[in-house]
């Protein structure tokens, strides 16, 4: 495969090896479903890595002279400087491959070892828009529409990034996607477009930030505002006023769990007052790797495995790895899947979040309105065979 877009159409500049090359390494992390390619120089050879349901694997090695321009190349396709070595740079690139649409967003970062590039693949057709389809156990879906069935007020998710916590907000817009309704978002990118929604991607050098857009937004009368992340106490101060004022608003912290977004707010300078009238709930979220179902085989559940599972007694326990074949790469895994954990605020939960209570105190009092850990959640779906103990110890502690 040759990328032709409008940059390149008429230059015939770059060798011919660099170009296959650079142009391989992106159509075959796009068929292997990578989320990212990374190109990094080290003392004699450089090294290309791509990450596949979260994990890096070593893709490449290749001499620097190749590198060097394999790396001109994607930065001609990316409308980045060429000449320009000792600055970081973004660029992006759009393409299409097999009649779907592929994002390429590529940054640099000049190291002492020459320019590191990293490429990242925001595949449009990759986000499933529908929340039947994000892994909820129907128990956290029910509890999760609840939450925004009040037609105001503000619903965070939270997790690190790359927990799936813009999917699940995309699969919520559409759902609630509809003429009478004034959806706007502002994200940053925006990695994917609804129609019937107006879209806003920030742009800081320009001035419009997260905080600006959305006092912006605000005068525009929307129904329902999707805020990509609160990062600052003016945007959580907006956002909370917005959603005390008859709106809907969705949005991203970065905290471990559910119970840590409302303790975070109030850090943040937020009056407990407003976080406990103005916040409907929290969905925490993690991405663990799906047994590959070419490979999957049952095994008997070892003691360990069963205390931490919490099965005591004598009886016997399936569980499942996979094995590794051709198809998983010889990982036993294929693809991922999210753990939730949904808290509700309920009106007993008001004056936990006024009386500034730690998070354990908080999710304990959730728990007994139907709350799941995401523990929890992700012990049902070892049971269930869709992952291993291993993924969820990992993804939960
Ligand atoms: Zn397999």
């Amino acid at each position: 495969m040759i990328i032709q877009t409008e940059r390149t159409l008429f230059k015939k500049d770059e060798n011919a090896d660099a170009v296959k090359a650079a142009d391989g390494l992106i159509a075959k992390a796009a068929v292997s479903g990578a989320s990212d390619i990374h190109i990094e120089p080290g003392e004699n050879n450089a090294c290309v890595r791509m990450r596949i349901d979260g994990v890096l694997y070593k893709e490449a090695e290749m001499n620097k002279t190749l590198m060097q321009a394999v790396v001109s190349r994607v930065k001609v396709l990316a409308g980045m400087d060429i000449a320009e070595k000792r600055l970081p740079q973004d660029g992006s690139i759009k393409l299409e491959l097999d009649r779907r649409n592929i994002d390429l967003r590529i940054s640099s970062l000049p190291t002492i070892l020459g320019e590191k590039i990293v490429i990242r693949i925001l595949d449009r057709e990759k986000f499933a828009l529908n929340l039947d389809e994000l892994n909820f156990t129907p128990e956290n879906l029910a509890l999760y529409r609840r939450l925004y069935n009040y037609g105001s007020g503000i619903v965070l998710l939270t997790g690190p990034t790359g927990s799936g916590k813009t999917t699940t907000l995309y699969a919520t817009l559409a759902e609630l996607n509809s003429s009478e309704r004034n959806i706007v978002t502002i994200e940053d990118p925006v990695e994917y477009r609804i129609n019937g929604i107006s879209q806003v991607a920030v742009n800081e050098k320009a001035g419009l930030t997260f905080a600006s857009g959305l006092r912006s937004i605000l005068r525009q009368d929307p129904d329902i505002i999707m805020l990509g992340e609160i990062r600052s106490l003016d945007t959580a101060a907006t956002a909370i006023r917005a959603a005390l004022t008859g709106h809907l608003v969705f949005s991203t912290l970065h905290t471990n769990n559910a119970a840590g977004a409302a303790v975070r707010l109030v850090d943040m300078g937020i009056e407990p007052f407003l976080v406990a009238s103005a916040l409907r709930g929290v969905v925490a979220q993690r991405l663990v790797r799906r047994i590959c179902p070419h490979c999957k085989t049952a095994y008997a559940a070892n003691a360990e495995e069963k205390a931490y599972l919490n099965i005591n007694g004598g009886d016997g326990l399936t569980l499942y790895k996979g094995s590794g074949c051709e198809k998983c790469r010889g990982t036993g895994y294929l693809g991922r899947m999210a753990l939730q954990e949904v808290m509700p605020v309920v009106p007993e939960l008001k004056k936990f979040i006024l009386g500034k209570a730690q998070e354990e105190t908080l999710f304990a009092e959730a728990e007994k309105f139907g709350a799941v850990s995401m523990r929890s959640d992700g012990v049902q779906k070892v049971l269930k065979g869709h992952t291993s103990l291993e993924e969820v110890l990992q993804a939960v502690h």
